[in-house]
């Protein structure tokens, strides 16, 4: 799978929309939902997603998608920052297996980042759970 290929609606994603799947929810409206990384990056780290999408990439979504997608990421982005004090925020999107996509439902990460604190490996360990449900709490509660 990389930049071209045929939506899969069985990826996680897609299961944690259904609710096929567990995820410690952050931020969600009518439009998107947002969720704690499960492998995460940094402390904070989670991701907002397309609800209504079959997009496996920024490319291919429709302009109508990308608009509330995006106001959604700068609320969650904004309320990260209130809740963790981060120095600085990645938010980026992988599109393709070259540049290190692995799921392909369409999917924003938003990295808080901290002076002197190394980026973790992408794909790295797995997250205590505990702390990802308190991390979730955090920001949830700075979403304005
Ligand atoms: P990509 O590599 O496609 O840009 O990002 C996929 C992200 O999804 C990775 O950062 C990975 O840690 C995360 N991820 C993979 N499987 C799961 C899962 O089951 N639950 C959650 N919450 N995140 C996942």
């Amino acid at each position: 799978m990389s930049l071209d290929g045929t939506y899969d609606d069985g990826n996680i994603f897609a299961k944690i929309l259904r609710g096929e799947a567990p995820a410690v929810r952050v931020f969600e409206d009518s439009h998107v939902l947002s969720f704690m990384d499960v492998f995460p990056q940094a402390k904070g780290h989670c991701l907002v997603i397309p609800k209504h999408s079959t997009a496996r990439n920024f490319l291919e979504e429709a302009p109508e998608v990308i608009g509330p997608l995006m106001l959604a990421v700068q609320r969650v982005a904004r309320a990260t920052r209130a809740a963790l004090d981060p120095d600085g925020l990645m938010i980026t999107t992988f599109n393709g297996a070259a540049s290190g996509q692995t799921v392909y439902h369409l999917h924003v990460h938003i990295i808080p980042r901290w002076d002197g604190v190394p980026l973790g490996r992408h794909g790295g360990g797995m997250a205590d759970m505990e702390e990802l449900k308190a991390l979730a709490a955090q920001i949830a509660a700075k979403v304005a």
